[in-house]
């Protein structure tokens, strides 16, 4: 059975889908304003190797990344380039999925701009407005914290930690720590009307509405980055709990550490960002894949193209033994194949799997003998076209 590490109960569980054989995943996507970098692409390919071992054990995924497009870079680069936030949405949503397709990545099945869904924003806030626990605070509406159950347990804060942790600093707040759904007060370059006034939908609103209107009341992952763990998932999981009606409305929340270069975050002012288009150019997804899977998915990684280079022989004995694949595969084989399934079983332990999967290519360069459907249904695991 399948143990994920759940950030919300600090503990590996079993995983069990609230459906019995559909498995519905939620990974907050990309503010569509650039390029898809490194850091990125190893979240997504995480989610699909999570979808692969999935798929391994006959069930079937349901995945849904959101493509943030209200964001004030993104109506920046608007400006910069005399044009809507609607074309440069559209643009970097376009070469997000190139990205996504050019690394192999096969699961992601819905992609939504929340743009489209202002108008069930507006519908949701609403909602917590009727049940008393959202207000209105000089044209800006905020969420009020004190009436959700375990605020701060996803982001282990007490409630001390959350008041010093200001923000949605504006007038009228009932707590420092309450979270803004709808921005009327600041001067953004677009804005939406709405029955609480001309604003945006804020950041946190815009992934619940998504996230709702595709799933429903429950789903089993939300996925993204760890450094998105508060505010936005703390207040994700507020939203999505009042909505709902159910305080566990998601099964597990799965995090996926940085990816550093230069032992700093990517950006682009320090001009350390690396591209995922270019360095599938230049080094293709096989080779990307083995070196992001050669780190646990929960810890940071420096990126270092010596250390992605140092991956290619392990390609190179992967091309070799899928060339020589026969009719039967050897028990010691088999058994390294269930290793490898009982490694990711083990939330995603992909450095032991790949370890093994170096040990049956070894194995079968020294004589024993594995058949075609054998290695491809590993080589299918990890996403690896040989
Ligand atoms: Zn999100």
């Amino acid at each position: 059975m399948l143990k994920l590490y759940n950030s919300f109960s600090l503990s590996k569980e079993d995983f069990v889908p609230f459906e019995k054989n559909l498995v519905k995943i939620f990974i907050c996507g990309p503010t569509v304003y650039d390029y898809t970098h490194l850091g990125h692409a190893r979240i997504f390919l995480t989610y699909d190797l999570l979808s692969r071992c999935l798929h391994d054990q006959g069930l079937q995924t349901d995945v849904l990344v959101n493509m943030t497009d209200i964001n004030q870079n993104v109506f920046n680069k608007a400006n910069e380039n005399s044009t809507t936030y609607k074309d440069v949405a559209k643009f970097y949503a376009a070469a997000f999925a190139d990205d996504l397709q050019s690394l192999g990545i096969t699961s992601v099945n819905r992609l939504a701009y929340v743009s489209d869904y202002v108008s069930s924003i507006e519908h949701e806030i609403k909602k917590l407005m009727e049940q008393g626990v959202a207000y209105m605070a000089h044209g800006n509406v905020y969420l009020d914290v004190s009436q959700v159950k375990n605020y701060g347990k996803i982001s282990q804060q007490t409630q001390t930690q959350l008041n010093l942790h200001r923000l949605d600093i504006g007038p009228g707040k009932k707590h420092q720590e309450d979270i803004m759904l709808w921005n009327c007060t600041e001067d953004f370059d677009f804005s939406w009307y709405s029955e609480f006034g001309e604003g945006i939908p804020w950041w946190h609103m815009q992934d619940t509405a998504v996230a709702f209107e595709n799933f429903g009341k429950n789903y089993d992952i939300h996925g993204g980055a760890r450094e998105l763990l508060y505010p936005h998932h703390e207040a994700h999981l507020a939203q999505y709990q009042l909505l709902s009606g159910s305080e566990t409305p998601v099964k597990s929340w799965v995090h996926v550490g940085l990816v550093l270069s230069d032992g700093e975050k990517m950006s682009k002012s320090l001009g350390n960002v690396v591209w995922v288009k270019d360095l599938v150019k230049k080094y293709g997804s096989n080779l990307i894949r083995l070196y992001i899977f050669s780190k646990h998915y929960r810890d940071d990684m420096d990126f270092s193209e010596a250390d992605m280079l140092a991956k290619k022989p392990l390609l190179d004995l992967i091309y070799l033994t899928g060339a020589k694949v026969s009719d039967a595969t050897h028990q010691d084989i088999t058994n390294l194949i269930n290793d490898i399934i009982s490694s990711l079983q083990n939330d995603l332990d992909s450095p032991t799997a790949l370890a093994k999967l170096e040990k049956i290519c070894v194995e079968v360069k020294n004589g024993k003998t594995v058949n075609k459907i054998d290695f491809s249904r590993v080589c299918k695991i990890f996403g690896i076209k040989i």
